[in-house]
């Protein structure tokens, strides 16, 4: 009997498809220790592709970042037109600026002594 076969016999007879000896879970064709299995060996197969997946998504955002200055669009929200040779529009930039100026606020106050805080 080939492995498909087996598949679909296991599968009509509420067996586990993989290890062939369980039954299967409710609405499953593996049983559970074959479902933690499968779920482990998936997980793994992710961690070990994760860096190759950052990569091409670097490259997508790269990508777009120049597509979207290169049509005068924000690059942040890809949705309103950017600021005169800004790649942000008004909304954004002033989101970032904000986010940024509290980011270095947050810095001071945790740097240095409340007295030689000018702000
Ligand atoms: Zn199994
Ligand atoms: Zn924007």
């Amino acid at each position: 009997m080939c492995s498909k076969n087996n598949y679909e016999y296991y599968k009509s007879h509420k067996i586990c498809v993989r290890c062939g000896q369980e039954d299967a879970e409710r609405n499953h064709t593996l049983c559970l220790q074959c479902m933690m299995k499968s779920r482990e060996e998936s997980l793994k197969y992710n961690r070990a592709h994760k860096k190759e997946r950052q990569a091409k998504n670097r490259i997508r955002a790269k990508k777009r970042y120049y597509q979207l200055k290169e049509q005068g669009i924000c690059t942040s929200c890809g949705k309103r037109v950017s600021r005169n040779n800004k790649v942000l529009c008004n909304q954004c930039s002033a989101r970032i600026n904000y986010r940024k100026r509290q980011e270095y606020l947050l810095k001071v106050y945790a740097t240095k002594n409340m007295c030689e805080i000018r702000v």
